[in-house]
């Protein structure tokens, strides 16, 4: 028996679905995009309007950032959470912004619509079990993102500390692994992404720029996670990827996004004629 018994698809289960705006996980394919970080107004509302027209869902943007290097740009910090609620609001879209502290919870929830937990601390236990507490009430949306050293079965009891408190609405992102391979900045895991759908009722999505870290496979492996089963997608871009200060490298310009989202659209529809054996 495992341990991550709210995690796991009962017999029959139907996917968990979240409605976030008009996009619902577990129905749609929700495409998620916009830059790695807040930088400054100009640049993530330029951004977020270039996301929105390339047909995505929802947008993303860290305002806290978790850097490997202390010395790397960190975030604007709370005033970067005020632009993305004015890019929210001004575009009529919703958001998510990564939570890297316990008290940022709260705030985050005024500003934005979904939470994300990313790879560094998926596996920061107190961290999961008080945004746990903290959104249980409301069911505020969870996006958590697996760990890139982290076992599929890790990486569903991360998500159960956050379904024991009481949230149901938790989202999984798959964005690459570490293994031996160092051609790409990790491995991209899409094979995870039939068997989370099998083993768990939650949303799985996809993470093709951090998977890669560059902006030149993107196209390639939004397709796979497609075609995979992925329930969503969740894409790097930026008005001026050149001058990013954060994941430049990995981010497209609008143009690229634009064909990039119609084209996994086709393939969404296209392997909807032959839905998954566990269903
Ligand atoms: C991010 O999405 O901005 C991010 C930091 O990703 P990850 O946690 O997957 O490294
Ligand atoms: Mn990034």
């Amino acid at each position: 028996m495992v341990s991550y018994k709210l995690a796991l698809r009962k017999k029959g289960q139907e996917t968990t679905k979240i409605k976030v705006g008009n996009a619902v996980f577990g129905e749609n394919l929700v495409i998620i995009a916009g830059p790695c970080a807040v930088e400054s107004e100009q640049q993530y509302l330029d951004s977020a309007k270039q996301a929105k027209e390339a047909g995505a869902d929802i947008l993303r943007g860290g305002a806290f950032k978790p850097r490997t290097s202390p010395y790397s740009f960190q975030g604007v910090g709370e005033g970067g959470l005020k632009i993305i609620k004015k890019a929210r609001e001004t575009l009529s879209i919703p958001a998510v912004t990564e939570c890297t502290d316990a008290p940022q919870v709260d705030i985050i929830m005024e500003h934005a619509d979904i939470i994300q937990i990313g790879a560094r601390n998926s596996r920061n236990y107190e961290l999961l079990r008080q945004v746990g507490k903290k959104t249980a009430k409301n069911k505020f949306p969870v996006l958590l993102k697996r760990g890139d050293s982290s076992t599929m079965e890790e990486f569903l009891n991360s998500a159960e500390y956050i379904l024991k408190e009481g949230n149901p609405n938790v989202i999984l992102c798959l964005r690459g692994i570490r293994t031996f391979e160092s051609q790409m900045r990790n491995t991209p895991d899409v094979g995870a992404i039939p068997w989370l759908k099998k083993e768990t009722h939650l949303p799985v999505i996809f993470d093709p720029s951090h998977s890669s870290g560059t902006s030149e496979f993107i196209a390639e492996l939004c397709f796979a996670a497609v075609a995979a089963g992925a329930d969503g997608l969740i894409i790097e871009s930026h008005c001026n990827p050149e001058k990013a200060l954060c994941d430049g490298q990995q981010s497209l310009k609008k143009e690229r996004l634009k064909q990039v989202i119609d084209k996994a659209g086709e393939i969404k529809r296209a392997i909807s004629l032959l839905p998954p054996q566990h269903f």
